[in-house]
């Protein structure tokens, strides 16, 4: 198997996976996912902001950016306590990892005090744990992992050439060294990026190449599709097409096969037609829950019905 895992992708073979007739490629993702996992299966994650709004970086895609007048308003760290509640409810809801995510350019270490405590009482709930926290430095991520981190959440969100396009406030390279803190603590790593920001489909592709270039990829791979917002200088981006939604998940299946793949932001537009020609394409794991951080999300219920309908199964679930 292990012939199918390379870290040596460019971005044009990445835009040749793109050009393949929409079936060949389609039907070369669904043969790797089964090769790799059980296509029945969907991991489930929840997401929940510890810390929302007043961020000082400028990612153009995001209302938590406090230079941008969106409905967000600015809030303080959650409690350990109302962190724990909301962990407790993830699980009832069928969740395996809970996701806490903080609006933080670089977590200040009294901060880190905080989310460490948090990290220990949702292991305790017997919760995966993943964590967003903005830039980490190598000593941050090591005493993420003594606290038990399982995982990091770091996005690239695109290109290296249209992320100035995007963000300006720090560079590319910045997030590279915090992927590497984080893999070298040990920390398993989440890392994908966002289509529909207005990037070429070029663009795309060298995502999906930096990506698979990881060595070794990233554990879970997060494909976005932007939610516009209004007050964010994304809100009137072009949509991307479902079809080429679709792409980029089995470009991302096809390149890091034994990784997660998973459907993020975004899902509230997608028809449920569209959310089955992800799981075809080799996505395997979702977010519940109704809020992505600060964006819609589809009802729980809804999500298991759609499972249900598509006899999808969650992973390690009941
Ligand atoms: S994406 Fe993260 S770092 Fe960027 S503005 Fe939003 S909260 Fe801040």
């Amino acid at each position: 198997m292990d012939a199918d895992i390379r870290h040596d992708w460019t971005k044009d073979e990445v835009r040749a996976l793109f050009a393949l007739p929409f079936n060949d490629l389609i039907f070369r993702a669904q043969s790797l996912h089964r090769k790799y996992f059980d296509a029945r299966e969907v991991q489930i994650s929840t997401l929940l902001s510890i810390k929302t709004g007043g961020c000082p970086e400028d990612c153009a895609y995001c209302p938590q950016a406090a230079r941008y007048d969106t409905a967000v308003k600015a809030e303080k760290l959650m409690s350990l306590a109302s962190v724990l509640r909301e962990a407790v409810a993830a699980k009832a809801a069928g969740a395996t990892r809970f996701c806490m995510g903080a609006a933080w350019r670089e977590p200040k270490d009294r901060d880190l005090d905080a989310v460490c405590e948090m990290i220990d009482g949702v292991r305790a709930l017997g919760l995966e744990t993943c964590a967003t926290l903005g830039m980490l430095s190598e000593t941050q991520a090591q005493r993420l992992k003594s606290a038990g981190l399982d995982y990091y959440n770091h996005n690239l969100d695109t290109s290296p050439e249209f992320y100035g396009e995007i963000v300006t406030t720090r560079n590319y390279q910045e997030r590279l060294d915090t992927l590497n803190h984080v893999r070298a603590a040990g920390i398993h790593v989440c890392c994908g990026g966002i289509v529909g920001m207005g990037e070429s489909e070029d663009d795309r592709a060298g995502l999906i190449a930096t990506l698979a270039r990881l060595d070794p990829h990233p554990e879970s791979v997060p494909i976005n599709a932007l939610v516009r917002v209004a007050g964010t200088p994304l809100s009137d981006a072009p949509v991307v097409t479902a079809l080429d939604f679709v792409r980029m998940i089995a470009a991302a299946r096809v390149t890091m096969p034994a990784s997660m793949v998973r459907l993020s932001a975004g899902r509230e537009d997608m028809s449920e037609e569209t959310q089955a020609l992800c799981f075809l394409a080799g996505a395997n794991s979702i977010f519940y829950g109704p809020k992505l951080l600060t964006t819609p999300n589809p009802a729980a219920d809804d999500d298991r019905a759609l499972m249900g309908r598509l006899g999808l199964v969650a992973m390690g679930g009941e």
